[in-house]
């Protein structure tokens, strides 16, 4: 029997353990924010010891038996608070973490990293060089490490760990059905669309200077609610969000002159990021509680802003005179409607960071399936390939015109490892599908005010719904508390159905 007088000093004590390993990982993030944005190349190699140096102490000092002790201590002082409450929960994340931390010993992350950074450098080269054949051996070897991973964790399938680490409660017996289920729907949807002579998005192809679209993003992300107090705005060739602290939050961006939506889109998706992260309880600053949930309720912050409104007819009511004034050459003769519709084009295309919000789920299933495959051990990384054509000619009806723009494109597997790379994304989309009906339910004037340029509506109903917790809850429990349901395909696919027969005059099937 523990002492009950002792419990506020061991919670203190494993705070104080806690946030010193925070600010290690946080010290490495801004190290790798730096290296990704201005450090000049030659920094490369001392700034990857430097941040394996943090990565190995903060790991050191979870997977420290003195936590572990002290998360046995304070069971009951964490029985002793509400479910809900910053005590009780960081007890709970933290023994979540700490359990997590101890089962993959530091020798085998050691070698997983290294193998990591030189696949990816060869993925860089065989990419460029359009040759798979280079690579290949080394997808091997991370398949191999990937089961290994796995394999130091219980599993019903052995796919199960690897999406844990990112999809915490999501298991391949819950996605599998659901994504094929999606799939079903979503494939005579697409078909209808693209039967229709393709909208003409001309516009959106036209000179736009780099520095006009920043100034525009800039000014869009500030009036949804980006704090520039609190985080800044940059250009690198992959846009990604990071945070350091609640009052410092990163996102970049990357502009292409000749194609507008790619900047403000990308913009405008990770200040959806930010705006999460940003929207955290200052309470709980420093702990490990001052996160995101999972990597799909992440991704649902970011697709909700980027598409959901964004993307939205309301959205450029507001917006669209103020770019037409600051782009008269190329707009002056475009409508609202006209723009609206460039925005929105569907279209089969080989490259999933291209796809348009009907077909892009499209593309992750593929990517989702083909993991399983190889996890389980029937898929060899020499047939990948061949499958991933196969795929695409069946659900997209296209092959890619080599490998760098078919299984090559992305970095996941190649710079990190095979399973839980992709489930996150599509699950983005279905949440945030969900989470948007239930605040449109709770307020009907949310789309009103994204009409008069009013986002605050919308960002207070987020900020107190999802973001001011944290990690208090898990994804499942979160998606239940809000919208009283678990989760579910069919928001998006009535999300998609409506907008798109109203874009498409009825042509869409309204049951598939
Ligand atoms: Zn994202």
């Amino acid at each position: 029997m523990s002492n009950i007088s002792l419990f506020p000093a061991k919670y203190q004590e494993l705070k104080n353990h806690l946030r010193k390993i925070q600010n290690l990982e946080n010290a490495a993030s801004i190290l790798n924010w730096d290296q990704t944005t201005y450090m000049p190349n030659g920094g490369s190699y001392a700034r990857g010891q430097q941040i394996a140096t943090l990565k190995e102490l903060a790991h050191e000092k979870l997977t420290d038996p003195t936590i572990g002790q002290l998360l046995e201590d304070l069971r009951s002082y964490e029985q002793s608070f509400p479910y809900d409450s910053t005590e009780a929960s960081l007890i709970r994340v933290a023994r979540r973490d700490y359990e997590r931390a101890i089962r993959v010993p530091s020798k085998f992350m050691a070698k997983f990293c290294q193998h990591q950074a030189i696949s990816y450098e060869t993925w860089v080269k065989a990419k460029f060089l359009k040759d798979f054949s280079i690579v290949q051996p080394y997808l091997e070897k991370t398949l191999e490490l990937s089961q290994e991973l796995a394999s130091f964790f219980p599993y019903k399938h052995i796919a199960d760990p690897l999406i844990d680490l990112v999809d915490e409660g999501m298991t391949v017996s819950i996605l599998r059905p659901l994504f094929s289920k999606l799939r079903q729907k979503l494939l005579p949807i697409v078909e209808a669309i693209t039967d229709t002579p393709p909208i003409d998005d001309s516009c959106l192809h036209q000179y736009y200077s780099r520095e006009q679209q920043l100034n525009f993003g800039y000014t869009v992300i500030k009036r949804i609610g980006f704090d520039f107090q609190r985080g800044r705005l940059d250009v690198t060739p992959h846009p990604f969000t990071s945070s350091f602290s609640i009052g410092d939050v990163r996102i970049t961006t990357r502009i292409y002159e000749n194609n507008f939506s790619e900047g403000l889109f990308s913009t405008i998706h990770e200040a959806g990021h930010a705006l999460y992260e940003q929207g955290i309880s200052m309470e709980l600053e420093g702990t490990l509680l001052a996160g995101g949930i999972s990597s799909g309720i992440h991704e649902s912050q970011s697709r909700l802003w980027e598409n959901i409104v964004a993307r939205s007819r309301g959205f450029w009511e507001c917006f669209y005179p103020q770019l037409q004034g600051t782009f008269l050459k190329q707009l002056s003769s475009t409508s609202v409607a006209k723009f609206y519709q460039a925005i929105n084009r569907v279209a089969k295309s080989p490259i999933r960071t291209d796809a348009d919000e009907v077909t892009y789920n499209l593309h992750i299933m593929i990517r989702f399936n083909l993991e399983l495959a190889m996890l389980e051990g029937k898929l060899a990384v020499k047939d990948l390939p061949e499958a991933w054509n196969e795929l695409y000619k069946k659900d997209l009806g296209l092959v890619p015109a080599n490998n760098s723009e078919g299984v090559m494109q992305d970095v996941h597997w190649y710079g990190e490892m095979i399973g839980g790379m992709f489930q996150g994304y599509t699950l983005g989309n279905l949440i945030a599908a969900q989470i948007y009906q239930a605040a449109v339910k709770y307020n009907p004037e949310i789309p009103v005010g994204i009409e008069q340029g009013n986002f605050s509506l919308l960002h207070q109903w987020l900020k107190q719904n999802i973001h001011q917790h944290g990690r208090k809850y898990t994804a499942n429990e979160l998606i239940y508390h809000i919208t009283g349901k678990p989760l579910s395909i069919e928001p998006f696919i009535d999300y998609i159905q409506d907008k798109y027969s109203n874009m498409y005059q009825t042509k869409v099937p309204i049951s598939a």
